[in-house]
């Protein structure tokens, strides 16, 4: 790799959102499972590292300091641990994914607090120009295989494309756009794979921070009268964050996204099967092929290997 010439270490970045788990016995479990199989499954060369990002507050930041030696023991390979504190960044935030919050946040108002669920969103924004590429990561997963191969799979983004996620493995949009599938019974919004436009879930993002920064078109979308435009058009009213708006522009311009293979975030809640939605889940739910990573989402266990 190029970096490498001038005899510097090639970075790898993830970041984690790391907010309030110093108070919460079962955040911290999920962190346990999640730093654990990572380190475990991590193979990278001698002059690459792998550069850990936590958003956290000042009691979360403690808590990792002193956890993360141990869970990392295994690895491997050289990492580093940086720690952004969300109050900065969400000072940073607020005024660029301010007009979006009120139609993809939980409750009425749009709270100054709910501003770093959008963090992904302008993540391009965000973090000095020298990074170029980072992975969003849940907490609440488990990891089969090599984190570094999914960096691999930045090499596949077509030249439009920005950022690269799995599938939604639930009906929850098909439920989000119902108003927009019975005005247009044609229309393959919220329909099931391998043909339909399920929407997205971002417990796995890869973020090409350069393709984010130079595309017109991505940023045209962040402008708050774009975002009015489309929620009116989709009659799109969430609260999952930046999941949400990601789900609802790739409705409008699929080629913002790839598609990564659903084993690498295999989700496994089974909440709308049980709402509403059990004739139609496992159109959604299926994913067949090897799973590289678990996300045990909306509290669900996760199988021991
Ligand atoms: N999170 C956090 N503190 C919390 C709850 C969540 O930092 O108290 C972060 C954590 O990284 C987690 C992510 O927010 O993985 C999304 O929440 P979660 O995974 O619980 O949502 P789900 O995947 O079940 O929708
Ligand atoms: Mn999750």
């Amino acid at each position: 790799h190029h970096e490498n010439q001038a005899g510097r270490r090639q970075s790898y970045h993830v970041l984690m959102m790391f907010t309030k788990i110093n108070t919460s016995r079962t955040m911290q479990s999920k962190f346990e499972v999640a730093m654990r199989s990572m380190a475990r499954h991590g193979r990278f060369r001698e002059d690459e590292i792998l550069v850990l990002h936590y958003v956290s507050d000042g009691g979360s930041k403690e808590l990792a300091m002193r956890m993360l030696p141990e869970l990392l023991h295994e690895a491997n390979f050289q990492y580093e641990v940086v720690f952004h504190d969300v109050n900065g960044l969400t000072e940073k935030l607020f005024p660029i994914v301010m007009a979006m919050q009120k139609h993809f946040s939980a409750g009425s108002g749009a709270y100054y607090s709910d501003a770093i669920f959008f963090l992904s969103v302008a993540m391009h924004r965000i973090m000095p120009t020298e990074m170029k590429r980072i992975v969003q990561l849940d907490l609440d997963l488990k990891y089969r295989t090599n984190i570094r191969d999914l960096f691999q799979q930045f090499k596949h983004f077509p030249p439009e494309a920005v950022i690269g996620i799995v599938r939604e493995m639930q009906p929850v949009y098909r439920h989000t756009f119902w108003q927009y599938r019975k005005e247009n019974p044609k229309s393959r919004v919220g329909d099931p794979p391998p043909d339909g436009l399920p929407g997205f879930n971002s417990g796995v993002m890869l973020l090409n921070l350069d393709t984010m920064r130079r595309s017109e078109l991505y940023n045209r979308l962040l402008e708050p009268e774009h975002v009015a435009h489309l929620t009116e058009k989709y009659h799109f009213r969430g609260h999952l964050g930046d999941q949400d708006f990601f789900t609802m522009i790739g409705m409008e311009h699929p080629e913002l996204f790839h598609h990564l293979d659903c084993g690498w975030n295999r989700q496994l809640c089974t909440w709308w099967r049980d709402h509403g939605y059990g004739d139609v889940f496992q159109l959604y739910f299926l994913c067949n092929g090897p799973v590289h990573i678990y996300h045990g989402n909306c509290n669900t266990q996760i199988p021991d290997d």
